[in-house]
């Protein structure tokens, strides 16, 4: 059969058993483009939903931890712990205000962790097999198959942490900001994501990509949105998600924007990008796969 480099084949269908959590890796290697904050508020937009999330914060920054109320210096074992010293799962998820949703927040050696990792055997597995140990330990502890959604903050690189994350995950989801050079590099992480599917996870999907920090005031946003849909085709959510101040400033006060302010155009456009993952999710409707050219335009 046939694939389209991104790995669609037409079947966008969650994995059949309900007991297995769906982990989807939120990750593009630039900085800046909404991948924390789509992290926290699609956890959110599907806990309050009822969903059992987890999302994992693998960004040494720990800015997914800040954004959910957990300080750096109150901090204690997480990701780190997690994929490099065989930590259960579920002494390392924290709860947060949203009763549905816990957090492993990014421990202070988490920085280390690339470094440290390299001359270990499998070091690219650690994160897929500390996942997979948690499910093992049955119900009731935090263990993966507690949750539905598992959803991962990874950090503005290719590196090891990343790779780790695209092994664990059953899709991954793109954020591309609706800025100047949005798509510059979406082919190399494109191509990455093929080839972490050929070598180590061919159930890898492209869960879809996201425009984010949209200004309408802003032709250059409508322009990078054209210019997105006519690469990437249905492959880009129909949900855009706003340029939106309360979404920046909830951050800030370590909350996400639906406990904000639910009312705001950010809070709501996750609420719908929330609806239209799980759209998706559902396998209906089935759509055409859209080829991927080789090499995208580097920049718009
Ligand atoms: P990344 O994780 O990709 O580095 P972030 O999610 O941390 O990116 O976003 C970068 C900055 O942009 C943060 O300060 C965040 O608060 C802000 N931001 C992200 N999305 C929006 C948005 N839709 N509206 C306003 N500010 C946003
Ligand atoms: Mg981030």
């Amino acid at each position: 059969m046939s694939e389209s480099p991104t790995g669609r084949s037409g079947d966008r269908s969650v994995a059949a058993d309900p007991n297995t959590p769906h982990i989807v890796a939120i990750a593009n290697q630039k900085g800046g483009v909404g991948k924390t904050t789509t992290a926290i508020n699609l956890a959110t937009a599907l806990a309050v939903q009822g969903r059992r999330v987890l999302l994992i914060d693998l960004d040494p920054q720990g800015n997914a931890s800040t954004g959910l109320g957990i300080s750096y210096a109150s901090r204690r074992a997480g990701s780190y712990a997690l994929i490099a010293e065989n930590a259960p799962l579920a002494g390392l998820a924290c709860a947060t205000e949203i009763e549905t949703l816990r957090l492993v927040p990014a421990d202070n050696e988490l920085a280390g962790a690339e470094i440290e990792l390299v001359d270990r055997e499998r070091r690219e597995y650690c994160l897929r097999e500390a996942l997979s140990a948690g499910a093992a330990q049955g119900a009731g502890q935090g263990a993966g198959q507690d949750y539905e959604f598992i959803l991962i903050d990874c950090p503005p690189s290719l590196g090891l942490l990343t790779l780790n994350a695209l092994i664990a995950a059953h899709s991954v989801l793109v954020p591309l900001q609706c800025e100047f050079f949005a798509l510059e590099g979406v082919s190399q992480l494109i191509r990455t994501v093929d080839r972490v599917r050929r070598a180590f996870n061919p159930s890898l999907r492209l869960q879809g990509l996201v425009l984010t920090m949209f200004d309408r005031r802003n032709n250059l946003s409508e322009l990078v949105a054209a210019d997105a849909r006519g690469f990437f085709g249905d492959q880009v959510f129909e949900t855009v998600i706003p340029r939106n101040i309360r979404i920046s400033e909830a951050q800030s006060h370590g909350k996400p924007a639906h406990l904000y302010d639910a009312k705001s155009s950010g809070a709501m456009a996750y609420a719908r990008l929330a609806d239209e993952v799980l759209a998706r999710l559902s396998g209906s409707p089935v759509p055409v796969p859209v080829p991927v050219p080789a090499t995208v335009r580097e920049q718009v």
